[in-house]
This record gives C-alpha cells, sequence and structure tokens, in this order.
C-alpha cells in the first residue's frame, strides 16, 4: 500500500499532468466517500478493504461477475459519477457548442468597421460594405 508520502507525490503529478483523468478520480472518491460514510462495512482508521473482481465462468457459455461488496460499490460509484458528471454537464456542453457554432459562422470581419460578419455574408451586416472585394 502506498504511504502517504507517496499518495500525495502521486497525486500531485496526476493533477498537473492529467488534470481531466483527476477531476474524475476525485469525484468518484467523493461519491465513495458518500457511499462508504454510512459506516455498513465498518472499515477502521487506516485499514484498507481491496477491491476484487474475478469473472466466473459457468456452464452454457455463461459467465458471472463476481465482486466482493467494495468492488460492487466501487463499479456502481463510477457509473453513478458518470452519469451524475454527464447530467450535470450538458447545459454547459451544450451552450459552448451554440457558442463555439456561432464563433465559427461569425468568421468575416469587415475591414471598414471592423464589425464580425456570418462565413457566407456579402455585404457587412454594420455599415454595408462589400465584404466579396475585402
Ligand atoms: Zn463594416
Amino acid at each position: 500500500m502506498p504511504t502517504e508520502e507517496s499518495r500525495k507525490s502521486f497525486i500531485n503529478w496526476f493533477k498537473k499532468h492529467h488534470p481531466r483523468e483527476y477531476y474524475f478520480f476525485s469525484a468518484i472518491e467523493s461519491n465513495i466517500k458518500k457511499i462508504h460514510s454510512s459506516n455498513h462495512f465498518g472499515l477502521h482508521e487506516g485499514e484498507y478493504a481491496p477491491i476484487s473482481l474475478n469473472i466466473k465462468k459457468l456452464e452454457g457459455n455463461k459467465y458471472h461477475l463476481a465482486a466482493d461488496p467494495v468492488a460492487a460499490l466501487f463499479l456502481g460509484t463510477i457509473c453513478k459519477t458518470i452519469i451524475d458528471e454527464n447530467s450535470n454537464n450538458t447545459e454547459a456542453i451544450i451552450s459552448d457548442r451554440i457558442q463555439q457554432e456561432f464563433e465559427n459562422r461569425l468568421s468575416m470581419k469587415c475591414n471598414d468597421c471592423d464589425a464580425m460578419n456570418m462565413t457566407n455574408a456579402k455585404y457587412c451586416n454594420q455599415c454595408g460594405k462589400n465584404l466579396e472585394i475585402n
């Protein structure tokens, strides 16, 4: 198991070099904190609970995902975090896309008045100058 010092050093590296992944890691960690705060598993301070996953082949070409309770909670928490993040960010993503699309279309600058015009505009929306001559 990592020491507190090696954990901190890893977290700093993670944050610096992979900020998006670190963000998701901390979101997952925060949701794990919520689910474990019920103290159902009775973990003591400093105690580790290993996450163990196995796949068992059953009769008739069927498979069974054998997860210990901590692993099952971990998998559920990852999925919940992804869904939460997705719904929390949907509005921001949509408005960013609209903004970007708008900026992409407003890409012709009038040489006379500096107004931004739609990409395919023939005349400046501000001063009426013929943009095709510019
Ligand atoms: Zn103009």
